[in-house]
């Protein structure tokens, strides 16, 4: 395999090996502010706003930086020391990995044996997560054709184990096709699996440690470092909001609103931006997508990024501050309204607190119009 192919699967143990091959020592990497180490910082950014680690801006980097910026951003995420930040980051690499695997194993259907993008095939992966014997492709359809089966069998212990915590009626074994001790599943559904063993196998080993701050490796990651801390901590003082006016949102989501509605293709952090903001006064994802109907938003986008952003505990993840917002171009803080509130949740729960109106929350409307 060669060093496109661990770009874009850095987790794999022979893209582990390549990094030691490459005779690069992380330290000297970080100490030299080489671009990997910027890399893996928008990596962990990325996974943290958006939910992936792709690079928006691909070009920018070379497959070397790509594979050697992993390593690093394990470490960045590592001395965030926190749980739901490390959680959240593996499910990042794990969706990106994924959705690659999914355009490989297309591109195998298609018959693409000579692309500039080397792939990984189905063989490689199960077998780097150890799914070798458990996962099979289906008796009946194996043969039909050269494209990848559309059904597999998997061993009930290892299908027992990547549903844990599946939710969803369907994932009941209950509910599904056992014969002689496997489960029958989709081609999709196998994904879904993959992505938990991913998921998984990144989160491994992390946080990684003997890291001290201030010392050897860690130091020159300080403001790297900061600027990961400053999304994470940007949780406001707001009490729980739930009610939705739209009159009193404050300019910034107006906006984003307004562009989404004019058909435009929000930007990733636009894009989170207000779905944690919509999702941090308290709507559900059926209720976003009813609001943002007439928009560029589609609903798939918007259920996968509610979920991310909840828990089981209310919202994870707040919008960013409006001191983050302005560095994005996303705050033009008309009338210098910031001097009034610090955080887009504030400054609407202000608006709340001032109106002397009776307000109507647009759930209400939903229901009795
Ligand atoms: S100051 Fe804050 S609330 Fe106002 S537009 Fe900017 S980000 Fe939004």
């Amino acid at each position: 395999m060669s060093s496109p192919l661990y770009a874009r699967y850095p987790f794999l143990e022979a893209a582990r090996q390549a990094v030691g091959e490459l005779g690069v020592d992380l330290e000297t990497l970080i100490a030299d502010g080489a671009p990997a180490v910027e890399r893996g910082r928008k990596r962990v950014e990325r996974a943290l706003m958006a939910g992936r680690v792709d690079a928006e801006d691909p070009e920018a980097w070379r497959d070397e930086d790509e594979l050697l910026s992993y390593p690093i951003a394990r470490i960045l995420v590592s001395l965030l020391d926190s749980g739901p930040a490390i959680e959240k980051y593996a499910a990042a690499e794990a969706k990106t990995a994924v959705e690659r695997l999914e355009a490989d194993f297309a591109a195998g259907d298609d018959g693409l044996k000579s692309t500039t993008s080397p792939r990984v095939d189905r063989e490689t992966i199960l077998e780097e997560l150890g799914l070798t014997d458990t996962v099979v492709a289906d008796r009946e359809t194996v043969g039909q054709s050269n494209r990848e089966p559309e059904w597999f069998r998997i061993s009930v212990g290892t299908y027992l184990q990547l549903t844990s915590g599946a939710r969803g009626d369907e994932w009941r074994l209950v509910n599904r096709a056992v014969d002689g001790g496997e489960v029958r599943i989709r081609r999709e559904e196998l994904f879904v699996l993959l992505r938990t063993a991913i998921r998984r196998r990144i989160a491994a080993g992390l946080p990684f440690e003997g890291l001290t701050e201030g010392e050897g490796i860690v130091e020159p990651l300080e403001s790297d470092l900061g600027e990961l801390r400053r999304l994470l901590s940007e949780r406001t003082v707001v009490g729980r909001i739930d009610f939705v006016n739209r009159d009193l949102f404050p300019p910034c989501i107006e906006n984003l609103l307004q562009k989404a509605e004019d058909d435009i293709e929000l930007a990733a952090y636009e894009s989170f931006t207000l779905m944690a903001f919509l999702t941090g006064i308290g709507m559900e994802a059926d209720e976003i997508i009813a609001f943002c109907a007439e928009s560029s938003l589609n609903a798939e986008t918007i259920r996968y990024q509610t979920a991310y952003l909840r828990d089981d505990r209310g919202t994870q993840y707040p919008p960013p501050s409006c001191e983050t917002l302005s560095a994005y171009g996303i705050c033009h803080n008309e009338d210098n309204h910031w001097k009034d509130a610090a955080h887009p949740l504030e400054y609407y729960q202000a608006q709340l607190e001032a109106a002397d109106e009776e307000l109507s929350d647009w759930r209400e409307e939903q229901t009795t119009a």
